[in-house]
């Protein structure tokens, strides 16, 4: 065998006022057009052939460059996936940095119940999810850190992090029972904002910065918080 192959996803963002002749902001032909003519062959360089292996944090900012000029309306921002848990931003306004995304998994069970009703405005408040013997969820997290281009060539170890500072600490228990939400409801934005404290500070003292953290409860309810600039 001469390569691996893989499956990498590009996504490409343009904003424009759509155009009164045709209602598109950009044909999806001419954003193909542009990603295979100006992309792909960056990409080949870069996943296939021997010459050249840029760094991957490096990716993002060069294909977003590659795209000037290529539309109609300037690209403001480029995503790569290489893997179906990783994505690597890179965005006009930033250009000595990306963002780089992964996500997790943890199991947990809980009760969404506040002190602070009455038994019976708890049940109407929570429905189902008040009964006293809880229920569980496979929570998914996604962890979005600033990272310079000209920083280490090593992305950090997201992984590592999020293991050990939320994962370990949630991953098969009963929420209601952890310190962490002692006097809390756990609702999927007291758990979103509680983990984004833990993981912060963990990654602050490496130097890292947490933008975004993200908990998904079900595939259609989750919160998100955002790190204040
Ligand atoms: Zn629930």
């Amino acid at each position: 065998m001469e390569r691996l192959g893989c499956a990498l996803t590009l996504a490409v963002g343009v904003r424009a006022v759509p155009s009164a002749a045709d209602g598109y902001v950009v044909s999806i032909s001419k954003v193909d057009a542009a990603v295979r003519e100006r992309l792909v062959p960056i990409l080949e360089a870069a996943f296939g052939g021997p010459a050249e292996r840029p760094l991957i944090h490096h990716l993002p900012q060069r294909l977003l460059l590659a795209l000037d000029g290529a539309l109609p309306h300037p690209v403001e921002s480029l995503e790569l996936a290489p893997l179906s848990t990783m994505r690597l931003l890179a965005e006009k306004t930033m250009p000595q940095s990306i963002l780089l995304s992964a996500s997790f998994e943890f199991a947990a069970s809980h009760r969404l119940h506040s002190p602070s009703l009455s038994e019976a405005e708890n049940r109407a408040q929570y429905g189902r999810c008040n009964n006293a013997c809880g229920h569980g969820h496979n929570y998914r997290i996604e962890v979005t850190v600033e990272h310079a281009t000209d920083g280490p060539s090593r992305l950090p170890d997201l992984e590592r992090a999020v293991q050990a500072s939320v994962i370990s600490r949630f991953d098969h228990q009963n929420l209601d029972a952890l310190p962490e939400f002692a006097g809390k409801v756990t609702s999927v934005e007291n758990i979103a904002g509680t983990a984004f404290g833990m993981l912060a500070s963990a990654l602050g003292t490496a130097g890292i910065r947490l933008r975004r953290l993200t908990i998904w409860e079900t595939d259609r309810t989750s919160a998100t918080v955002e790190a204040a600039n």
